[in-house]
């Protein structure tokens, strides 16, 4: 059987799998697969469906991970067609997921089912794909990694679809991902009248003198494969209705994307030290609150690595950057048990109206997969 990347893709963008809900993508996605040879496992976690599925049971095992869950379309008005009855105008595939990352499945799919009609090959091929990638994530590749950690299911090699390019096809290969730490502050002092700011204790003038500090740091200044860290200051806020009270608090928000300089561990401390001095000597107490949305991390190209960008040079004649810029992704988790590697589509119109890909690129992509298949399994 023969799977065709834009038939599929399309009937895939057609169910409105909006993060967390799965709308039958899943089971869509599992009925290509089985009619493939694959066997399917439904991992669910909650409200969340997973998949894991398998052709094929020696080693190596080649895997593919990607999320059918998308981000909510926004107003439907805005868009030029229904973002889930998918459109093709211009050359262009125009529905939510079209290139984050509905279409990427497809195309990977596509490639097994060329891949598996020219030859019989020794390995393995896997797919590990997830509801919750767009959302908090819980329930989605973290658990199932080590479902699959545990029973002792061995990735060598695993490719992510996510859409790594910038503008053209071919341009990036993610290799690695920065971390990402938010700190949520509050500062208390002492409420009191403005005009006798001797009986009150203002925790403004501290956080500001935090933030100042804070933002001045110099974490690094980036290494051969990452890019600086840098802080961020998201929110600032001081819930006061009235003009003649000094406050009691104060509180704010930022967040830090950082290279494998830092851990979230260690940045933590640097930070925790500078809430530690300021507010003593302004006599205040603070309160931080940290969410570790991951670690920085770098997979050291391999092999299979400059195979994959090879291929994708030979087709699309543009030479893949191995960068770690950008978000964090479903990477993060997968590290733990494989070598990864990120590539997909372009990510210009991801998580915008009229997300759209080109029908060139659907081709390109699929052949870049088949490709790195018959590669893999030379
Ligand atoms: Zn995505």
């Amino acid at each position: 059987m023969s799977i065709n990347e834009l038939k599929l893709a399309k009937e895939l963008i057609r169910k409105p799998s909006i993060t967390p809900k799965d709308a039958g993508a899943i089971n869509l996605l599992a009925k290509n697969l089985k009619s493939l040879g694959f066997k399917c496992q439904k991992i669910n976690y909650k409200n969340i469906k997973n998949l894991y599925a398998k052709l094929g049971k020696s080693s190596p095992n080649f895997c593919f991970a990607g999320h059918t869950d998308v981000v909510p379309p926004g107003n439907i008005n805005d868009w030029s067609v229904n973002p889930f009855k998918p459109n093709v105008k211009n050359k262009k595939l125009i529905g939510r997921g079209a290139n984050d990352m509905k279409s990427s499945i497809a195309c990977f799919v596509a490639a097994v089912s060329r891949f598996k009609k020219k030859k019989k090959f020794k390995g393995s091929i896997s797919l590990l794909i997830t509801g919750d990638e767009e959302g908090i994530a819980i329930n989605g590749t973290k658990r199932v990694v080590k479902y699959l950690k545990k029973r002792r299911e061995k990735i060598n090699f695993c490719l992510i679809g996510e859409p790594t390019n910038p503008n053209k096809l071919g341009e990036m290969i993610k290799i690695g991902r920065r971390g990402s730490i938010t700190g949520r502050l509050s500062v208390i002092g002492t409420q009191g009248h403005v005009a006798y700011p001797l009986r009150a204790n203002n925790p403004s003038s501290a956080m500001i003198k935090i933030l100042k500090k804070i933002k001045e740091i110099k974490l690094d200044r980036g290494t051969k494969n990452f890019q600086p860290s840098n802080l961020e200051i998201t929110k600032i806020n001081i819930d006061n209705h009235a003009d003649n009270v000094i406050p009691g608090s104060a509180e704010a928000v930022f967040n830090i994307r950082f290279n494998n300089k830092h851990s979230s561990t260690s940045l933590k401390k640097k930070l925790n030290a500078v809430f530690n001095s300021i507010t003593k000597k302004s006599k205040c107490k603070f309160n931080i609150k940290y969410e570790v949305s991951g670690e920085a991390f770098l997979t050291k190209p391999n092999k299979t690595t400059y195979m994959i960008q090879n291929i994708i040079k030979k087709i699309t004649r543009i030479k893949p950057k191995l960068s770690t810029t950008g978000g964090t992704s479903d990477a993060r988790f997968i590290r733990k048990i494989a070598p990864c590697l990120e590539f997909g589509l372009i990510g210009k119109t991801m998580h915008k109206i009229d997300e759209s890909v080109s029908l060139s690129d659907l081709k390109k992509l699929t052949n870049i997969y088949h490709n790195i298949l018959e590669n893999y399994f030379k």
